[in-house]
């Protein structure tokens, strides 16, 4: 495999288009053709220079290979990456715009249990710029520009753990925000985490203020430990004190993922301990009821206790909203179609 030329940032592209003897203004050209989704063999640049580029790096490292539409218009994505591993991500249409999903790892190592993400472990590490290919090439496809993009939105929660691949994942974040390129704002960016927490508390210096979003998906550390194997190295405790500290550092709420596993964390008495354990603290609870994932044994909770398991939470002075499932019919939560895909290959 080649380097990927969109892990480069602005100034790393200047000092080496400056190094090839070009002019400095072709760095700037570059960056907005690869943030654009463009292949470097379509950059408008000399064709010595694209040539020269070519020996080193990849002309396309994330290609879509396939697009599936969802009866609600969700869109999912399947990605080839130039060593041929396959990634998956898919958008959501909103009221308020587009969201993307994007994964940050092949596979996954953190072996939660209700997650198809994880089960044949982690290949590898996406390198920054593989994940921006991910949002440059479905927002040109989707007929975005830089200007006007159609992805507004970012999400990372597709397949991977992002603070198990750190570097990598700030490096994107700082391309993905930079003014010249799609911008996108910390704001309309999410990053959700298993719970690393030294990462949690590093990723509060790093001034990215983004939507800083942990799955939390039980009440107690005993609990948790049963569907999530990073509980056994940081407790809920540790978890809630870096969110505090990120809030300190950036002004940020932070947000709680609660997946609703029915026998498993959906009764009233965790309603009400949650509501204990977040009470009077600056953040928000997504609850989602969980997507039946074909290899684990677990289910999601029916409509009805995910709606009283809200209005506890709520009566109980906790923001927390109830997400919608979307794209249920094309697999859509974290790794499914991936499993699917190479399970029908094999
Ligand atoms: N590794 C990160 C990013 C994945 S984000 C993290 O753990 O946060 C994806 C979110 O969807 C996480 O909250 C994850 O726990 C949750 N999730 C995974 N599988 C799911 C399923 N089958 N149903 C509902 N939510 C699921």
């Amino acid at each position: 495999m080649k380097a990927v030329l969109q892990d480069l940032s602005l100034e790393e592209l200047s000092a080496l288009v400056l190094s090839a003897g070009e002019k400095a203004f072709r760095a700037k050209q570059i960056f907005e053709g690869l943030m654009q989704g463009k292949k470097l063999s379509e950059l408008p640049i000399p064709y010595d220079l694209r040539a020269h580029l070519l020996e080193t790096y990849e002309d396309e490292p994330v290609k879509i290979k396939e697009t599936f539409l969802s009866k609600d218009g969700t869109k999912k994505y399947l990605f080839e990456l130039s060593d041929g591993n396959l990634i998956e991500g898919v958008l959501m249409h909103y009221d308020y715009g587009n969201t993307q999903c994007v994964s940050t790892q092949v596979g996954c190592r953190m072996g939660c249990k209700f997650c198809a993400s994880t089960l044949g472990g982690r290949v590898r590490d996406l390198t920054a710029g593989e994940i921006l290919g991910e949002i440059a090439a479905v927002n040109r496809q989707e007929w975005g520009t830089l200007k006007e993009r159609a992805v507004t939105n970012v999400v990372l929660m597709g397949s991977g753990e992002p603070f198990d691949n750190y570097a990598n994942v700030v490096k994107f974040l700082r391309n993905l925000t930079a003014e010249g390129g799609l911008h996108v704002s910390a704001r309309n960016i999410s990053l959700s985490t298993s719970g690393l927490v030294p990462e949690m508390r590093r990723f509060a210096g790093e001034n990215i203020p983004l939507n800083l979003t942990v799955s939390l998906h039980a009440v107690t550390d005993e609990e948790r430990r049963r569907t999530m194997p990073i509980a056994n190295k940081y407790t809920i405790a540790e978890i809630l004190d870096a969110c505090a500290y990120y809030f300190e550092k950036t002004g940020r709420r932070y947000i709680f993922e609660y997946s609703l596993i029915e026998g498993e964390n959906a009764d009233m008495v965790h309603a009400e301990a949650l509501a204990t354990l977040l009470k009077g603290r600056p953040c928000h609870v997504n609850l989602i009821r969980l997507n039946p994932v074909r290899e684990r044994n677990l289910k999601g909770t029916d409509e009805r206790t995910a709606q009283a398991f809200l209005k506890a939470l709520t009566a109980r002075g906790i923001s927390a909203t109830l997400r919608r499932s979307m794209g249920s019919d094309i697999g859509g939560a974290c790794g499914q179609l991936r499993a699917k895909y190479i399970s029908k290959e094999e």
